[in-house]
């Protein structure tokens, strides 16, 4: 029986709402990722076989199928907002012909738009050829995949902290990530350098890690949240797939610091090479005893839904769930992976700490996924504080030839959007609250503010989880309404009424369209 086995007759360690199905899933014994009954769903299983084998009522089987969206698809086409406004919708009509085809939003190929999956293989436009050219080439013959090491990545901060391993030659092995000091010490560096989460909260990385610490509990999670969800957002699928040492030492710090024994690294299904990847770098670090005896570490997969890159979400995906988050308090440090102390953290977090450790100095920079209409898409990581302008210019080298900018959408669906009278904006979570994961998507005047807005509205309908009123009518609402005023009252219940930041943030850059575009979103 696997270490992550737990009590199957503790009920009352049950969380509230799921007794029944944290029930049943206890009766199943094995690790996160044997037990997760969307691993079965991924790997094609029928719901009666899948009930029979798991000894779930099959209402909860279809529950599950009915939530996530990456099963069984032959093709699916990035509708992602970089991919959607560089001819996602054409590329999607195109390959229709040629089997079942959906679309996801975001494949994190945003830097080579539009894209397309199939199986393991992700197929971009490569950057120099026009988009006509490449749908006739898609049409009549399937292009190359895209290469292992293509995502372009530069660093206007001296030095990187986030790409340290990943520009030039490697200053240290990659095992060398693990050499880390005791708890006690970590967590003293961690205050001292006020580290904040980069997935988007900005939370205290030390508070929260002091809290599940401190929280009472046998036993205690690490969860790595690599649910890079956001459309524009790629810097996550970089560091799991070329540095996945980085990632799993920032889990092990994080494991000594709070007491944990186990780690759950969470990877969406669209990122597929990412799987492969960190299960290699698992393998390797316990055949050199890095993993494996104080703390180990497995992977679960996701399974195509946005909102389980929120952490309550993401909990219940894990434990074989439907992906709807959970009313907070408790948060997961007191309450998290069944009902132990947990701490969820975002991937390029983790592979901060271990870097912190070793230096006790604060990054103060954030890698920042670049695409849409620059010359130049690429990540860059740049210190908190740049101006977007001077990021758009020296990164991304200016609009492509013959195109005027228009605004930039920052932080993925939730987040901001700049009008270009705004491009002098410093980028940093107090300058620009909301920016999230700081994935920038640029747009130029070929892109209305209207048609942003029913790029919002569409993904905000898709995407919410219906578990609570305002958002799952709300969402499906904003679309329809051409009145200012009854859009403002709509917007302030989804803030106020809504049980998850999914839907409390879809009203931040409609919000700001409406500010700066004014009548031209509602027409
Ligand atoms: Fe689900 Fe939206 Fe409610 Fe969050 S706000 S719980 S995504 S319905």
């Amino acid at each position: 029986m696997s270490r992550f086995s737990d009590d199957a007759a503790a009920p009352e360690r049950a969380d509230g709402g799921l007794h029944l199905l944290e029930w049943a899933r206890r009766r199943v014994p094995g690790s996160p990722a044997e037990s997760n009954a969307v691993r079965d769903l991924l790997d094609g299983k029928s719901d009666a076989e899948i009930a029979a084998r798991r000894g779930l009522p099959i209402a909860a089987i279809r529950g599950l199928r009915t939530f996530y969206d990456d099963l069984g698809h032959e093709t699916e086409v990035c509708d992602g907002t970089a991919c959607h406004f560089a001819g996602g919708a054409q590329l999607a009509e195109r390959l229709r012909g040629a089997g079942s085809v959906r679309t996801v939003r975001c494949l994190g190929h945003c830097f080579a738009a539009p894209s397309f999956r199939r199986g393991d293989s992700v197929f971009i436009r490569p950057p120099a050829q026009p988009i006509a050219e490449w749908l006739n080439a898609v049409g009549a013959s399937p292009p190359r995949p895209a290469e292992s090491g293509a995502i372009p990545r530069i660093a206007m901060a001296d030095p990187p902290v986030v790409l340290r391993n990943l520009i030039g030659s490697r200053s240290r092995p990659p095992l060398d990530e693990y050499d880390l000091p005791d708890g006690d010490t970590i967590l003293s560096a961690l205050e001292h350098t006020r580290l904040r989460g980069r997935g988007g909260a900005a939370f205290p990385t030390a508070a929260k890690w002091r809290a599940a610490r401190d929280a009472p509990g046998v036993e205690r999670y690490v969860v790595a949240n690599g649910d890079e969800g956001d459309p524009g957002s790629y810097v996550d699928r970089l560091l799991l797939e070329e540095d996945p040492h980085a990632v799993l030492a920032g889990m092990l710090a994080c494991a000594r610091v709070i007491g944990a024994r186990h780690g759950v690294v969470y990877i969406r299904s669209e990122y597929p090479r990412a799987h492969q990847v960190m299960q290699a770098a698992i393998r390797e670090a316990r055949d050199a005893a890095l993993l494996g005896n104080e703390f180990d570490v497995e992977v679960v997969s996701g399974g195509g839904s946005y909102v389980c890159g929120e952490e309550t979400a993401l909990l219940n995906s894990i434990q074989g769930l439907r992906g709807e988050p959970r009313a907070r308090p408790p948060y997961p440090a007191q309450r998290g992976l069944w009902g132990s102390p947990t701490v969820v953290q975002n991937v390029e977090t983790l592979a901060i700490v271990p870097w912190i450790t070793r230096t006790r100095q604060g990054s103060g920079t954030k890698a920042m996924s670049l695409s849409g209409a620059v010359a130049r898409p690429t990540i860059v990581e740049v210190r908190l504080g740049t101006p977007l302008i001077q990021v758009l210019e020296e990164a991304g080298q200016g609009p492509p030839t013959g195109r005027r900018w228009r605004m930039a959408l920052v932080g993925g669906p939730m987040g901001r959007v700049v009008p270009a009278s705004r491009f002098d904006t410093p980028l940093s979570f107090d300058s620009l609250p909301g920016m999230g994961h700081a994935g920038i998507v640029v747009l130029d005047d070929s892109v209305s503010p209207r048609a942003l807005a029913e790029h919002l509205f569409a993904f905000a309908a898709v995407e919410s989880c219906g578990s609570c009123t305002p958002c799952r009518v709300g969402t499906s609402l904003l679309g329809g309404i051409r009145e200012r005023a009854v859009m403002e009252r709509l917007l302030a219940t989804l803030e106020m009424g809504s049980l998850c930041g999914f839907g409390a943030g879809v009203p931040r850059p409609i919000r700001d369209l409406l500010e700066h575009f004014g009548g031209e979103v509602l027409e």
